[in-house]
């Protein structure tokens, strides 16, 4: 479930709930997404800073952008990174801890792997000097790449 910070045309806020962002931007386009206030359905979701040319010098974008906390941008940015950790790595599940163990020490091939490992397992390979970032999801991937 995603909640999104929206605002109409005409300025009003709300908070609007979708099943994903896939699924705000599809009823967003098809003029489904509505105001709870006044029905417009030109509705524009907010950022943390917002970069919206309201119209008007009342400037509540900047007033939004001070009330809301940067949940969103820092959502989106987590989930950013996320998908391209996803998308550098090759899955080795529980094999996780082994896997890393083996590159560091040269018995296998240096390469971005993510797989899943306990806060305890991710600690003692960091005590090793094996670089291990942990994701807040279960799961615990090594970056290869720098
Ligand atoms: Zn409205």
């Amino acid at each position: 479930m995603k909640v999104l910070n929206l605002q109409c045309a005409h300025g009003h806020g709300f908070e609007g709930w979708f099943a994903s962002q896939d699924a705000f931007d599809t009823q967003l386009a098809d003029g489904l997404v509505e105001c709870p206030m006044c029905g417009d359905t030109a509705i524009t979701k907010l950022l943390a800073a917002p970069r919206l040319n309201l119209g008007n010098a009342r400037a509540p974008s900047t007033e939004v952008a001070r009330q809301e906390p940067a949940d969103e941008s820092q959502q989106a940015r987590w989930l950013r990174a996320v998908r391209e950790v996803i998308s550098k790595t090759e899955d080795v599940g529980e094999r996780f801890i082994d896997e890393a163990r083996k590159m560091h020490y040269g018995e296998a091939e240096e390469r971005a792997i993510r797989g899943q490992a306990t806060p305890d397992q991710a600690q003692s390979l960091i005590d090793e000097g094996i670089p291990v970032f942990t994701l807040a999801l279960p799961t615990a991937l090594k970056e290869t790449l720098q």
